[in-house]
């Protein structure tokens, strides 16, 4: 089924003091997501930058009291109950735990690297592969302990802007029988179209997408795209379209975390030192294949600026720049 990528067009006309008052009119673009419909609004120079190099050295080189650091991570940090088979995860430089501020039924963290910080654009693919991989474990584990969870995800908030608290790279899994809202909405979105239109929703939209300045790129078996309309700033969605929940060491594990260290090496080249992303897995879905969002946080500065307003915390709605096409275009050069 061809989706409707055609925004609604918006124009406001006002007196502008920066053209000596004459009247002038802004456009907005409202675009649609082709599956949940969705609402995303392309508003031009939206986005607060700072105007100097950020000023946050003092802030990510201070470890004292790092529970993640690996002198303390052993001491500090909670071991698992004896059902899941091994007190902590281990994948190189990958440490998991549970998480001592569960967000339900499951709920682990892993630490990405043995260093404190990590720069956006200095992660490696092994880091990557090690912490999904360690991820993946527990996925596994948790998702055969309770036939009723269905849900999983694998989640990240890096630095401060993104909400986290800690500065020393980590992830959190999160495995349960609802899933999060968006989850559950646009899992649930994709078996409706899979049933109504006999094929999956997310080979089509990769069939629709693959010849536009919306593609960013490959890497193995995992495809990666700007969505038509993104959920943040500079959002890259990357889709396994053949996979389901991966072992720990399928192949696949490695595709998503090349992909990864790409977006964020294009994300240091446009100023952006934080980020969140997600990877959604449903277990036995046919109609769900992995997917990645990763996004782009307001940059992380003395005095960064929240780009959380009220249209994200209380209306639901996305704001956004720089249009897809103009920053998928960029991001392909990073694949
Ligand atoms: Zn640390």
């Amino acid at each position: 089924m061809p989706f409707q990528f055609d925004p609604e067009i918006q124009a406001t006309w006002f007196h502008s003091p920066l053209e000596d008052f004459e009247e002038v009119s802004v456009e907005t673009e409202v675009r649609r997501d082709p599956l949940t419909g969705r609402q995303s609004r392309i508003v031009s120079d939206n986005f607060v930058r700072p105007e100097n190099e950020p000023d946050i050295d003092a802030i990510v080189g201070d470890s004292e009291g790092c529970f993640f650091c690996p002198e303390m991570v052993t001491d500090a940090t909670p071991t698992y109950p004896d059902w899941v088979g091994f007190d902590r995860g281990s994948w190189g430089e990958a440490t998991s735990f549970p998480n001592l501020n569960p967000y339900g039924d499951h709920s682990n963290v892993i630490v990405l690297t043995e260093d404190h910080y990590v720069p956006i654009e200095a992660f490696t693919d092994q880091q990557f592969t090690d912490g999904l991989a360690a991820a993946l474990e527990f996925v596994d584990v948790a998702l055969e302990s309770d036939a009723a969870d269905e849900y999983a995800s694998i989640n990240m908030n890096f630095l401060r802007p993104a909400g986290s608290s800690i500065i020393h790279p980590h992830m959190q899994t999160l495995v349960d029988e609802c899933g999060t809202n968006r989850q559950a909405e646009r899992a649930e979105a994709a078996r409706a179209y899979r049933e109504d239109e006999g094929e999956s929703y997310w080979e089509a939209l990769l069939e629709e997408t693959v010849e536009t300045d919306r593609h960013v790129g490959s890497t193995g078996d995992v495809e990666w795209i700007a969505p038509y309309a993104p959920k943040h700033h500079r959002h890259v969605r990357g889709i396994a379209p053949d996979a389901t929940v991966p072992d720990p060491e399928d192949p696949v594990v490695e595709d998503f975390a090349a992909g990864i260290v790409n977006v964020l090496e294009y994300y240091a080249s446009a100023g952006h030192n934080s980020f969140n992303l997600a990877v959604t897995l449903q277990d036995d879905d046919p109609a769900n294949p992995p997917v990645i969002d990763i996004v782009a946080r307001s940059v992380f500065d003395q005095y960064y600026w929240s780009d959380s307003p009220f249209f994200v915390t209380l209306h639901d709605e996305n704001v956004v720049d720089v249009p897809p096409e103009t920053y998928g275009e960029e991001a392909a050069d990073w694949f």
